[in-house]
């Protein structure tokens, strides 16, 4: 075998710290390699260039290159490899960056490490063999998971691409956190203006299927062939029947449902429609609190309504639907603000959070848009907004940045002045984050142009003094101890991951970070994709953002589906399993173990043997482990290319123990 190793300088990412010559003139002594250099940077056009040359003229099978991370640049070079005539299995990467320089400053023992890692790559290459991938039809339809305004855009911008899209909402209307608002910042234009008609494509565009009250129970499958099941909820009411006329709930006599599209503030009837504009304009009946279902007494809705749509006996119902890809755009909730004991916990009527206040603020809200305290339905006159409330505060696990708090709270400040102009607005905050286009010209506007007195510092106690709240904390620009006599109280509460997100992401194969917020390929060149193929990300699912960037990740998201989705035929990857039938002794213990369900008994001359599913394994290698046979190999990772590699390993620290 010839192989060719080629040790990267990347700049001085590597060199910097590792002797990149003496690695190429070590790898020339390493058995089968034929040819060795260094190059300034190996991903880039003449560095790429200078590898397929050298495979031609010294005829090389193989190639090892010494540089950063496979995750990054392992496509780039197998397809350099494959454009010089070799099978792009013919290749190993050595991460002498992320594995060495990046990791250590003493240049003579990264040289030494990068010298084991090119000879262990080089050790494997022997042991390669040129694999084939397999191609497989595609199906062209998507499913969006999350109906909030990432979600709708993402489905929207699917079926105008000529796609057939599942949208999935685990409520009962679409919307998601932006149906709530208001206004919305930086232009202060009407929320529902803007979404409403967005929601209204959704339900009347011939290439959408929806369903809301609905969520995925199980996920089966791989990229370009998903089978999903959807649970679709019991609603106790057909909504082929219903016409959303809103009888029933004019007439319930069970009031005391929550009603968790106004936050809240007040109660709800048990059947109820979220909200005038939702979409789809149907009743729900909210189970725990139906006189009928909990004691069997009552049934007025189903005597008064036109279209006898009441079913008090419908059960959950599971959907199937296969697409071909994915887009999650489940969001985010709100942090528990009874978490701060400083602030009430809770126990105040008067301390509500931003999304109450939105509520309060909107015209389709519990008060008709008119600001009213919980607690005597009288209008305020100073309003305090507190910043930060679980955001970039470790003691409640929330160190991150919620991203649209300062933006809002302006938002919030300045339509406080609208609504109320004799009205006195306090916000308390650590810093101001306003990086967007118009949005510090936007913070501004309220300090300057609706006299929002801007405090800078934390608030350390809020205590009731009558009918009004004292709000206790430190102004660090003046460094003073400040009051603010407050009427009302509103909490400008983070962004964190959506309920039961680590659960789906279960489902989806997809990784999170410690917060349960879904993590994307890359952060910088992949920032939709997931590490599951065929399964993409947009908006706050991700981290928190404003309405502008989600609505622009839901349409990067629909590019990447349609992209993916313009070839008829995908290929598959061909680093799976394979069982060596011979060695099998049929005893089921890969089937147990597999968690992607890719392994299946079959029979062979009458015994049962492992046979793994092609389209369904993930390589990810588990079965191997657990074969107590070793009949099963995962190809480009077999125990002899494992060996080799832990072999040249051992020779050279044996060899350098007796140097
Ligand atoms: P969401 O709005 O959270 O929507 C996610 C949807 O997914 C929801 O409908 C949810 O029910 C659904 N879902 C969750 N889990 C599942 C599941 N497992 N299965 C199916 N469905 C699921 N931004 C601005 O740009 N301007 C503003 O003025 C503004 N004001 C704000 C005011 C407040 C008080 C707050 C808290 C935020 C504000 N924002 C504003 C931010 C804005 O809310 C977000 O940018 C936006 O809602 C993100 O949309 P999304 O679709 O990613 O998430
Ligand atoms: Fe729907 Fe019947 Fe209620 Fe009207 S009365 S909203 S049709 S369930
Ligand atoms: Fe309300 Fe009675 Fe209908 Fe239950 S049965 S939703 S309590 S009217």
């Amino acid at each position: 075998m010839k192989i060719g190793v080629f040790v990267c300088h990347c700049g001085s990412n590597i060199a910097g710290t590792v002797d990149v010559a003496t690695v190429a003139k070590e790898a020339r002594k390493m058995p089968d390699v034929a040819f060795a250099s260094d190059t300034m940077y190996a991903c880039s056009e003449p560095g790429q260039d200078g590898i397929i040359e050298a495979i031609k003229e010294h005829k090389l099978d193989g190639v090892v290159v010494a540089s950063c991370t496979p995750r990054m640049h392992e496509p780039t070079f197998r397809r350099t490899v494959e454009r010089a005539g070799l099978n792009k299995y013919m290749f190993e990467m050595a991460n002498i960056r992320e594995h060495v320089s990046w990791i250590g400053k003493d240049t003579e023992a990264n040289t030494a490490k990068a010298i084991d890692l090119v000879s262990m790559a080089a050790a494997k290459l022997v042991h390669n063999k040129g694999l084939t991938p397999k191609s497989f039809s595609v199906n062209k339809r998507v499913m969006v998971v999350g109906g909030g305004v990432a979600g709708i855009q993402a489905a929207l911008d699917c079926a105008d691409g000529g796609l057939e899209v599942v949208l999935v909402e685990k409520t009962p209307s679409i919307g998601g956190k932006m149906s709530k608002l208001d206004k919305t910042f930086p232009t202060v234009d009407c929320s529902s203006c803007i979404l409403g008609p967005k929601m209204v494509d959704i339900a009347q565009h011939p290439n959408i299927t929806l369903y809301t009250n609905a969520e995925i129970a199980e996920i089966q499958g791989y990229v370009g062939n998903f089978d999903i099941t959807v649970n679709k909820k019991a609603s106790y009411v057909d909504w082929e029947a219903c016409t959303g006329c809103g009888l029933c709930t004019e007439k319930c006599p069970s009031k005391k449902s929550r009603d968790v599209f106004n936050e809240e503030i007040g109660t709800t009837t048990a059947i109820n429609i979220p909200f005038p504009q939702a979409i789809p304009k149907k009743a729900t009946i909210d189970a725990e609190f139906c006189r009928k279902l909990t004691n069997g007494k009552c049934g007025v809705c189903e005597k008064i309504c036109p279209t006898k749509a009441i079913r008090f006996e419908q059960q959950d119902e599971p959907v199937s639907e296969s697409v071909g890809a994915i887009v999650v755009a489940t969001g985010y909730d709100l942090f528990d603000h009874t978490r701060y004991g400083e602030y009430g916990g809770g126990r105040y009527a008067d301390v509500i959070t931003s999304m109450q206040y939105e509520r309060l603020l909107s015209a389709s809200g519990p008060t008709g848009g008119h600001v009213k305290r919980p607690s005597d339905g009288k209008e305020p006159k100073n309003v305090v907004f507190i910043q930060c409330v679980g955001s970039r505060d470790k003691s409640v696990g929330r160190p991150y940045c919620s991203g649209f708090c300062c933006m809002y709270t302006a938002k919030q400040a300045i339509l406080t002045k609208d609504h109320m102009p004799e009205s006195q607005s306090y916000v308390f905050y650590m810093d101001i984050r306003a990086p967007g286009k118009m949005y510090d010209e936007f913070t501004r506007r309220a300090m300057e142009e609706y006299g929002t007195k801007y405090i800078r510092g934390r608030v350390s106690m809020i205590y009731p003094m009558g009918d009004k709240y004292i709000v206790r904390g430190a102004d660090t620009l003046m460094g003073t101890q400040v009051e603010v006599e407050a009427d009302m109280v509103v909490l400008a509460v983070g962004a964190e991951a959506s309920k039961g997100a680590p659960q789906l992401a279960e489902k989806l194969r997809i990784s999170y970070d410690s917060y349960g917020f879904y993590m994307e390929s890359h952060p910088k060149l992949k920032p939709v994709e997931t590490n599951t193929a065929g399964v993409y990300l947009a908006g706050c699912c991700q981290g928190p953002k404003d309405i502008p960037t989600s609505v622009g990740q839901g349409s990067a998201s629909a590019a990447k589906v349609l992209a993916l989705f313009s070839k008829d035929q995908l290929e598959s990857d061909p680093q799976i399993s394979e069982v060596d039938i011979k060695r099998c002794i049929g005893c089921g213990k890969c089937i147990e173990t597999c968690p992607f369900g890719a392994i299946e008994e079959i029979d062979f001359r009458g015994m049962p043997k492992a046979n793994v599913i092609e389209t369904i394994c993930q390589g990810c290698g588990i079965c191997t482990s657990t074969c107590p046979q070793g009949a099963i190999q995962l190809q480009h990772f077999t125990d002899n290319q494992i060996l080799a590699e832990v072999n040249v390993l051992c020779q050279q620290t044996l060899q350098q123990s007796f140097e």
